[in-house]
């Protein structure tokens, strides 16, 4: 992000939003569908570190809160100390249980903000969006995107890879975009194996790409 502008997710509660610089945030719902909220903040009156983090605040409508272990992420302060412009798309080779299972095991060292559940494409939120969380394995690209994790295995597409989680997973996408000014395109909405120096086969040949664009955008 550019400029004396920076824009980020004013936390919500019962339709305030809890800002930092009180007085100076212009607030402007975005229309497109998103259920978040754009917050424009001149940059100077910002204060690191006084955004109240709400434990167990959902940063996307419906989601539900299922924290990772705090070994799997770590804080800050996005998109303040770092931008946010990419969106990372992942599968997880588990089950939705096992997925969070393993995100909340402090002994797995990865985790995501977002895990998508193939049958009805219910989504946990387990990582603040401010907060890095260990997905990309590239610790610049950790620090510039949201990870999104879809329950399935790369090899069993029509099992797994259901019109209901590209559609779930797109509305959360699209709703990533308008909130963080993420262009909806192949060069801001990535996969795993697209992260410089992964070794990462993830979301695999099968995910399909043009559908899952057409969707955010449709969905945008
Ligand atoms: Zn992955």
């Amino acid at each position: 992000m550019e400029g004396r502008e920076r824009v980020f997710t004013g936390r919500q509660v019962n339709g305030q939003a809890l800002l930092a610089g009180a007085g100076a945030a212009i607030l402007a719902t975005l229309g497109c569908g998103s259920t978040g909220t754009r917050v424009m903040v001149p940059t100077e009156q910002y204060r690191p570190g006084q955004r109240a983090r709400q434990e167990g605040a959902v940063e996307y409508k419906g989601a539900d809160w299922v924290v990772a272990s705090a070994a799997n992420y770590r804080m800050a302060d996005r998109p303040y100390d770092f931008t946010i412009d990419r969106v990372v798309l992942h599968v997880t080779q588990s089950t939705y249980p096992v997925a969070l299972k393993v995100f909340r095991d402090h002994g797995h060292r990865a985790a995501a903000h977002y895990v998508v559940r193939a049958r009805d494409g219910h989504i946990a939120q387990m990582v603040g969006e401010r907060d890095v969380v260990y997905h990309a394995g590239n610790r610049a690209w950790n620090e510039r995107s949201k990870g999104i994790e879809h329950e399935g295995f790369v090899d069993q597409p029509d099992r797994w890879f259901t019109d209901t989680a590209y559609r779930a997973s797109a509305r959360l996408g699209a709703d990533i975009c308008a909130r963080y000014d993420i262009p909806v395109d192949r060069d801001h909405i990535v996969g795993h194996y697209e992260v410089p120096g992964t070794d990462h086969t993830d979301p695999g040949p099968h995910w399909d790409w043009d559908r899952y664009l057409r969707l955010v955008r449709d969905a945008g």
